[in-house]
């Protein structure tokens, strides 16, 4: 097979920087600018106004007051700090398709009570009425995620947190692969804590930020100083605060989010023009990058590594889950078969991803389809 250029369709594992947040690198880089934002003086102020105005930028595509964003390490950082942070014992009840940072932290806190899963529906979809059973009187904690990483279908977390609400409990929602993605408002969704990860937007990896309803109590998980109102100590990374605040700006934007376009485009002709696929979650609402496709007896293994031989980049799953063989949880949750799970690949576009990245991808997975169903019969 021939070498291409590449063309990197695995957005919901991570982004390229944005030329913004990379211009802003460099001038932080060129004018050498540093200083504690927590000290006194004129170089400390300096960083403590960027880190400010970015807490500002991200408020304001939250919609929420400055003071109830809290930056953290990332999504799996605000996963944690919001379920550890809340949790005083009850029962957890969670979706069935959850990122492991979420699972497998309630999993943790949960160990005697057991958690209860919301299952899916086969079409991708939250099946409301089980959750609707699931949430009772002795459920003090729900954590539903907003867009799913693996089929890009987004759950009504509207409707779970009236339910959560009426029944005394707390909501958290990973919001992880919406962010950046599709415009919500914390507090239209009415949740009481929300989780964003800046290197699945085009900032910086190792930042992101959970949303803290006001008066909301929340135990730290570091002791330390008082940075982030004592929620997170440490210094703060300033350089990736910047760089989420930068992205922030870009979607507070009105004309920010792309429409699914290319993705319709994509999934409408690999349809026509490759026999025995089927898409995930075809047709429920999802954020407009996602595309989840089902080649019928080509293990997805294969077909990732020769799509990655022309030159495309994508995944067979979560970048947490890729490299092992077992069935995604998010598709086995929809009951798809073993053999079917595993023949699943993910194609993420971004805010970047072109007309021509979809031609070549689309060719691609054509030349390799022709050439593995061969070796695969
Ligand atoms: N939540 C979801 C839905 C994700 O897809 C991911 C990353 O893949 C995370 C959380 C973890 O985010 P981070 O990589 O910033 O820790």
């Amino acid at each position: 097979m021939s070498k291409k250029k590449v063309v990197y369709l695995d957005s919901n594992s991570t982004t390229e920087l944005s030329q913004e947040v990379s211009g802003t690198l460099m001038d932080i880089v060129i004018q050498s600018i540093y200083g504690n934002p927590s000290s006194a003086h004129i170089a400390g102020k300096k960083i403590r106004a960027v880190v400010e105005a970015s807490r500002f930028s991200v408020a304001d595509t939250l919609d929420c007051d400055p003071s109830e964003v809290i930056f953290t390490s990332g999504g799996t950082e605000s996963n944690n700090l919001a379920l550890r942070g809340v949790y005083h014992g009850g029962e957890i009840v969670t979706s069935a398709a959850e990122h492991s940072s979420v699972f497998n932290t309630v999993s943790s806190l949960n160990v005697d009570d057991g958690f209860r899963t919301i299952p899916l529906l086969p079409d991708g979809s939250l099946d409301l009425e089980w959750a609707d059973k699931l949430i009772n009187e002795d459920t003090t904690l729900v954590s539903v995620m907003l867009a799913n990483n693996e089929t890009g279908a987004i759950f009504p977390v509207k409707e779970i947190v009236r339910m959560a609400h009426e029944r005394g409990a707390l909501v958290h929602c990973d919001a992880v692969q919406a962010y950046g993605k599709m415009f919500f408002s914390v507090k239209d969704l009415g949740v009481d804590l929300l989780s964003i990860s800046g290197h699945k937007t085009h900032a910086l990896p190792g930042i992101g930020a959970l949303y803290v309803r006001k008066g909301l109590k929340l135990h730290p998980m570091f002791t330390g100083g008082k940075q982030e109102s004592t929620l997170r100590p440490g210094t703060e990374n300033y350089v990736g605060i910047a760089s989420l605040g930068v992205v922030a700006e870009e979607i507070g934007k009105d004309s920010y989010f792309p429409t699914s376009g290319l993705r319709d485009a994509f999934e409408k002709a690999l349809l026509r023009k490759i026999p025995n696929i089927r898409i995930n979650a075809y047709d429920v609402d999802r954020v407009y990058n996602t595309s989840n496709v089902i080649f019928e007896g080509i293990p997805a293994s294969a077909m990732v590594k020769a799509l990655e031989e022309q030159g495309v980049m994508v995944s067979s799953g979560s970048a947490c889950s890729s490299g092992s063989d077992r069935p995604s949880r998010t598709l086995k949750a929809m009951g798809l078969s073993d053999e079917d799970c595993l023949s699943s690949v993910r194609f993420s576009f971004s805010q970047y991803s072109t007309i021509s990245d979809v031609s070549e991808a689309i060719n691609s997975c054509i030349e390799c389809v022709h050439v593995l169903r061969e070796s695969y019969p």
